[in-house]
């Protein structure tokens, strides 16, 4: 499947501006700071699916930062079950 560039966009989380990145490499939340601007990488690479839930599990990084990592990625796998089943996804641009 041939994956097109996409533009960055900017989402505020809590108050904080996070930079949405699609990149080929795995997913990362970098939480703004003195020296760091906020961003959220996502790879578009992986299924759609396994995509909607590293959306997930980087914004519950942003906005719950002390969360340990094991509940991170259970809320990453049910939320993103329920919303899979709900039927959301991208909108193809
Ligand atoms: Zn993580």
């Amino acid at each position: 499947m041939a994956h097109k560039k996409k533009k960055t966009v900017k989402v505020k989380l809590c108050g904080e501006t996070y930079s949405i990145l699609w990149q080929q490499l795995y997913g990362v939340c970098i939480r703004p700071g003195e020296q760091t601007r906020g961003e959220i990488c996502i790879n578009y690479t992986v299924p759609e699916k396994e995509i909607l839930k590293t959306v997930i599990h980087e914004g519950l990084h942003a906005v719950c930062p002390k969360m340990k990592h094991s509940e991170v990625y259970r809320l990453d796998k049910e939320l993103g079950k329920l919303l899979w089943a709900a039927g959301y996804r991208r909108v193809k641009k």
